[in-house]
C-alpha cells in the first residue's frame, strides 16, 4: 500500500464492478472492520460501496488536533468518488446519498466506540428520501434515529433525553413498540428532538459547532455532519471506556481507529426488510449451526442494543416474505466460514428482499465453543491438528473450568433468561455499574443486573461475578461482553421486572421482590436466575477439552525439535494430588510443607515454637513427624510411580503464631478483669516469644534453608517423614518417587551442608530398613545470588526449581504483597511498566533464570530445571520458559495445569515455526 495513502475505497463502482483497494491483510490500516468489507467485497458478497479512512490518519488527527495534509482533499474525492458510483448525491433532495459513519480499529473492541448512522438527513432530503422510497414513516423514523444518535455521539447529549422523550411517544401513542409509531408521530418527535438538542447541548458544543459549520444550530449540510461525525469517530478511540477495554486486553493505545464511510442501506423499510447479526456456529456452545437474532424493519442498533427482544436466526426462512434472503444468508455464511477458515461473524441488513453484509470479523466465543470448534474443524479438514492448538488462547481455558452447579441439585428457578456465557455465579444484587465496582472494592461479589447493558456499564462488568439482564438476546452487548471475558450471563429474562431507579426487582406472576445486597444464584449455562446462594462445584473435563489436551501432550512429548515440555503440578496435600492428576500433571514440581502445619495442626508446630520446655518440644516434633510421615505417604502413593518435589520448610516462623497484637489485646483484657497471675505470665512468656520471632522483612528474614540450620530438628523430622513414607512405600510395592528440595539458597555452603545431612539421614534410615531408596536432591533457586553461583551449586544438586516469585521480588526489592492494590496499578497506569511482572515474567529475571540455567547445565548436564512460580501457569511466560530459559518443566496450581498444558504445546509448535499462514 502506498506510505501516504488516507483513503481507500470498497464496493462496486458505477457500473457494479469492484474497484476494491485494501484487504483482509491490511488490518492494521483498515480496521478489522475496514480490512474485512473490503474483502467481502473482494469475493463478490454484496457489499454496499464505500471507502475507509485508514488507522494512521486517526492517530495523526489525535496527536496533532488537526487534519494530516492533504487527508481532508482525500475525504472530499472520495465522499465525490461515492456519490458517483452509488448515483446518488450528499445533501441532493432529489435523490439524497446517506451514509453510516462507523469505527473500526485493528483488534477489534466490541461496542466500545461509536458509530452514526443515517448521515445526511436534513427536512429538505428526508422528503426526498420519502418520496424516493415512496415510504414516508420510514424517511421520517431514520430521520428521528439520526437526530438522537448524532446528537449523542458527536455533541455528547445525554441518550436518556431522547429515550425518555421516545417513551413518551409510545406512551401518548399508545403502544408498544417503536415500530408501531405512526409518521406523524415521528414527525413530531423529531420535532421535539431539536427542542432537546437546543436546551441540552453545552456551551462549549455550541462554539465547537460555530467554528466547525459557522452555525450553532443542528447541522443541516450533509457534508458538515459527514466530517463532524469522523472527527466523533476519532475522538472515540479516546473515549474512558474504550481506554478501559485496551487495558483490559492489552491492546496499543497508539494504534488508532479507522472509519468506513458507507453507503447506507435500510433495515427499517418495512416488512420486507430486517437487521441482524449472525455466527457461522454458536459461539456459546460451538454447534455447527447458523446462531444469531434479527429483526424485522428496524436498524442495527436495535439488534445490538437489546433494546427490543429479538428473533433466532433460524426463524428468518420461515418468513415468507424473507425466505429467499434468508437462503442467501445461510449460503453467505458458509462461504464466508470455507474463506477465513474459522468461525465468522456477520452484521447484515435486509432492505426489500435484497440482502447486505455489512460487517464480519473471526468471531468472538466461549471456551467451550472455542474447544468445539477446533476439534470440529479438524474432523471437517478445514485446520490441521497444530493449526488448530496454536488459534487456542490457553488463558481462555480457565472458563471451562469454571465451578458451576451441581445438576443433581433440585433447582427452583425464579425465572429463565437465555443462557448467553457459560459458568455459574453467585452474589448480591446491584444495579448499577458504580455500585457493582463499589462493593467489590469492599469485598463482596456481586451480581450486575440491568434491563440492558450498554458500553457505559464496562467497568461494572469487567468486576461482577456474573451479569443479569431483562432484556436482550444472545448477540446483546451484555452477552458479547461477558462471553469476551468469560462471566457468566444470563440475559433477556423477561420475568423480571428490572427497577433501577428503586433498585428492586419484581418477579413476573409473584410476589417476590428482590432488593439490592440480595443474594442471587445465576447460571449460563441453563439461564437459571434462582433465588439465594446455590453450591458451586467443580468443573470437569469435558471430551472436547480432554481430546485438545491429548493433541497438546502428543506435540509437547514428542516435539519437532528441542527438549520435550514437560508439566508438572504445585500441590500441597494428596486431595490437590488428585485434582492435579485429573487435570493432567506428569508429576508434584513443588510440595510446600508448611501447608500441612495449618489447621488442627498449628497447635503443635506453634507449641515447638513457642514452648520453652524441651520435652514438650520433643512431644510436639513426635506429633510432627508422625502426621508427616502420613501426609508424604499418602502425597506419594497418589502419585505413585511420578516425581514428587518436596521442598523443606520456608516461611519464618511467626506465620505459625499467633498475632502478636491480637494476643497483647487478650493479655491487656486479661490484666484488667484481674486474671489469673499465672494465666498472665504463661501469656506474657508467649507473647515475648512470639514478638522475639516476628520478621523486620519476613521476605528476607530467618527462613527458607535457614530455618534447617537455626532449628535443625525441624528440617531432620521433615527428612525423616520423607525416608519413612517413601520406605514403607517401597515395602508395601509402590514406586514413591520423592525429590527433597532446599529452598532459598545463597550459599554454596548452606546447599553443601543441607544435602549432606539430608543424605546421612537417608543412608541411616536405608540401612535401619535394610532397603536402597533413590532419592534426588536439588535446590530452588530463588535468590539473584544463587543465580550467580548456579554453576557452583549444580555440581551438589540433581536439580534446579527456579522460584520465580522470590526471585522477582528480590530482584524488583519489593513483596507481591506489596505491591498489590498499591503501586503497581499505579505503575501500569502511568506507563513506568507495562506489564505486572508478578504475573509475566520480567525480562530481567527471565535472564537471572537462562543465566543459571546456561552455569547449571554446564557443569552438570544431567540436571533437570524446571519452575514453579506463579508464572509457571501463565501462557506467556510458560512459552519464554521453555523457548529461551530452555526448561524442562513448569510447574503451577492444579486448575492452571490445562492450560500449561496447552501453552506448552503451544511453546513447541513456535519453536519449530510450525506456522502455517492462514489463508484469508
Ligand atoms: C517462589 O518463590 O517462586 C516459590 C514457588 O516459593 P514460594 O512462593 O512458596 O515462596
Ligand atoms: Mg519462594
Amino acid at each position: 500500500m502506498a506510505a501516504k495513502q488516507y483513503v481507500y475505497r470498497f464496493g462496486p463502482d458505477e457500473h457494479g464492478v469492484d474497484c476494491t483497494e485494501g484487504g483482509a491483510d491490511d488490518a492494521w490500516c483498515l480496521g478489522g472492520k475496514g480490512a474485512n468489507l473490503a474483502e467481502m467485497a473482494r469475493m463478490g458478497l454484496p457489499v454496499p460501496a464505500g471507502f475507509t479512512i485508514t488507522c494512521q490518519t486517526c492517530v495523526s488527527y489525535s496527536e496533532q488536533g488537526v487534519w494530516p495534509a492533504g487527508s481532508l482533499d482525500e475525504i472530499q474525492a472520495a465522499i465525490t468518488d461515492l456519490e458517483r458510483r452509488s448515483q446518488k448525491r450528499l445533501g441532493n433532495p432529489e435523490n439524497p446519498l446517506l451514509v453510516s459513519v462507523r469505527s473500526g480499529a485493528p483488534i477489534s473492541m466490541p461496542g466500545m466506540m461509536d458509530t452514526v448512522l443515517n448521515v445526511g438527513l436534513n427536512p429538505e432530503t428526508v422528503a426526498g428520501l420519502a418520496t424516493l422510497t415512496n415510504n414516508l414513516r420510514f424517511a421520517w423514523d431514520s430521520y428521528r434515529r439520526f437526530i438522537q444518535m448524532f446528537s449523542n455521539v458527536v455533541l455528547g447529549i445525554p441518550l436518556n433525553l431522547f429515550e425518555d422523550a421516545l417513551a413518551d411517544a409510545r406512551e401518548q401513542a399508545g403502544v408498544a413498540s417503536d415500530a408501531e409509531l405512526k409518521t406523524e408521530q415521528l414527525q413530531a418527535l423529531v420535532v421535539r428532538y431539536l427542542e432537546i438538542f437546543d436546551q441540552a447541548i453545552s456551551y462549549q458544543t455550541r462554539a465547537y459547532l460555530e467554528t466547525q459549520t459557522g452555525s450553532a444550530s443542528f447541522p443541516t449540510s450533509a457534508t458538515d455532519q459527514v466530517l463532524l461525525a469522523i472527527q466523533a469517530v476519532f475522538a472515540s478511540w479516546d473515549n474512558e471506556r474504550a481506554r478501559l477495554y485496551r487495558k483490559q486486553y492489552n491492546i496499543s493505545d497508539a494504534l488508532g481507529t479507522a472509519v468506513n464511510v458507507q453507503a447506507m442501506v435500510f433495515g427499517n423499510r418495512g416488512m420486507h426488510s430486517a437487521t441482524g447479526v449472525a455466527f457461522t456456529r454458536n459461539p456459546a456452545t460451538g454447534i455447527h449451526e447458523p446462531y444469531g437474532d434479527y429483526l424485522i424493519n428496524a436498524q442495527g442498533e436495535d439488534v445490538v442494543a437489546g433494546i427490543r427482544n429479538t428473533c433466532s436466526i433460524s426463524n428468518l426462512k420461515n418468513v415468507p416474505e424473507l425466505a429467499k434472503p434468508a437462503r442467501e444468508l445461510y449460503q453467505t455464511l458458509d462461504v464466508l466460514e470455507q474463506h477465513y477458515r474459522d468461525m465468522c461473524d456477520i452484521e447484515f441488513t435486509i432492505e426489500c428482499k435484497k440482502l447486505w453484509m455489512l460487517q464480519t470479523r473471526i468471531g468472538k466465543r466461549s471456551a467451550q465453543a472455542a474447544l468445539k470448534i477446533a476439534v470440529d474443524m479438524v474432523q471437517e479438514g478445514i485446520l490441521t491438528r497444530e493449526e488448530a492448538i496454536l488459534r487456542l488462547e490457553p488463558q481462555q481455558l480457565d472458563q471451562v473450568l469454571h465451578p458451576h452447579f451441581d445438576p443433581s441439585h433440585q433447582i427452583a428457578a425464579l425465572a429463565y433468561g437465555l443462557n448467553a456465557s457459560p459458568g455459574a455465579a453467585v452474589g448480591e444484587i446491584v444495579f448499577s455499574s458504580d455500585d457493582a465496582v463499589a462493593r467489590v472494592k469492599a469485598g463482596y461479589k456481586t451480581i450486575l443486573v440491568r434491563p440492558e447493558t450498554n458500553p457505559d456499564d464496562f467497568c461494572g462488568m469487567s468486576v461482577a461475578e456474573g451479569i443479569l439482564t431483562s432484556h436482550g438476546g444472545k448477540t446483546s452487548h451484555a452477552a458479547v461482553i461477558a462471553r469476551g471475558m468469560g462471566t457468566p450471563c444470563v440475559c433477556g429474562a423477561e420475568a423480571l421486572h428490572i427497577d433501577i431507579d428503586n433498585k428492586l426487582i419484581r418477579v413476573a406472576g409473584t410476589s417476590i421482590e428482590l432488593h439490592e445486597g440480595d443474594v442471587i444464584s445465576i447460571d449460563g449455562n441453563s439461564g437459571a436466575v434462582v433465588q439465594g446462594p446455590l453450591p458451586l462445584i467443580e468443573s470437569t473435563m469435558t471430551p472436547e477439552l480432554i481430546e485438545v489436551l491429548r493433541w497438546a501432550d502428543e506435540i509437547r512429548l514428542s516435539p519437532p525439535s528441542g527438549k520435550p515440555a514437560h508439566v508438572r503440578a504445585n500441590a500441597d496435600t494428596p486431595a490437590d494430588g488428585a485434582l492435579a492428576l485429573k487435570f493432567g500433571a506428569e508429576a508434584i514440581g513443588l510440595c510446600r510443607t508448611e501447608h500441612m502445619f495449618l489447621g488442627e495442626r498449628k497447635e503443635i508446630i506453634q507449641t515447638f515454637i513457642v514452648n520453652d520446655s524441651p520435652h514438650a518440644q520433643a512431644q510436639a516434633l513426635k506429633q510432627l513427624l508422625a502426621v508427616q510421615t502420613d501426609d508424604f505417604y499418602h502425597m506419594l502413593k497418589i502419585m505413585n510411580g511420578r516425581p514428587v518435589v518436596i521442598r523443606l520448610i520456608d516461611p519464618p516462623l511467626h506465620e505459625f503464631v499467633d498475632d502478636p497484637r491480637m494476643l497483647a489485646l487478650q493479655l491487656a483484657a486479661l490484666e484488667g478483669e484481674g486474671g489469673h497471675s499465672e494465666e498472665i505470665a504463661a501469656m506474657q512468656t508467649r507473647l515475648r516469644r512470639i514478638d522475639s520471632l516476628s520478621e523486620v522483612n519476613p521476605m528476607l528474614g530467618l527462613r527458607g534453608v535457614r530455618l534447617s540450620f537455626v532449628y535443625p530438628d525441624l528440617a531432620h523430622m521433615q527428612v525423616r517423614a520423607i525416608v519413612e513414607a517413601t520406605a514403607r512405600l517401597v515395602q508395601e510395592g509402590f514406586d514413591p518417587k520423592p525429590e527433597i528440595m532446599i529452598p532459598l539458597v545463597s550459599l554454596l555452603s548452606e546447599h553443601v551442608h543441607m544435602r549432606r545431612v539430608i543424605e546421612e539421614l537417608i543412608a541411616t534410615i536405608e540401612q535401619q530398613r535394610g532397603i536402597s531408596l533413590d532419592i534426588p536432591i536439588g535446590t530452588m533457586i530463588e535468590l539473584p545470588r544463587a543465580c550467580f553461583i548456579a554453576g557452583d551449586i549444580a555440581r551438589y544438586a540433581d536439580f534446579f526449581c527456579f522460584g520465580t516469585n522470590d526471585l522477582t521480588q528480590t530482584s524488583f526489592g519489593f513483596s507481591r504483597d506489596d505491591a498489590e492494590g498499591k503501586f503497581i496499578p499505579l505503575y501500569l497506569q502511568q506507563g513506568l511498566m507495562d506489564t505486572n511482572p508478578f504475573e509475566h515474567i520480567d525480562e530481567v529475571v527471565l535472564n537471572l533464570v537462562e543465566m543459571a540455567h546456561e552455569q547449571g547445565i554446564d557443569v552438570n548436564p544431567h540436571i533437570h530445571t524446571g519452575v514453579c512460580g506463579e508464572h509457571g501457569g501463565d501462557p506467556a511466560s510458560i512459552v519464554q520458559f521453555f523457548n529461551e530459559a530452555q526448561l524442562d518443566y513448569v510447574s503451577c496450581s492444579p486448575y492452571r495445569v490445562p492450560v500449561a498444558r496447552l501453552a506448552a504445546a503451544q511453546a513447541v509448535l513456535q519453536r519449530a515455526g510450525t506456522f502455517t499462514a492462514e489463508k484469508s
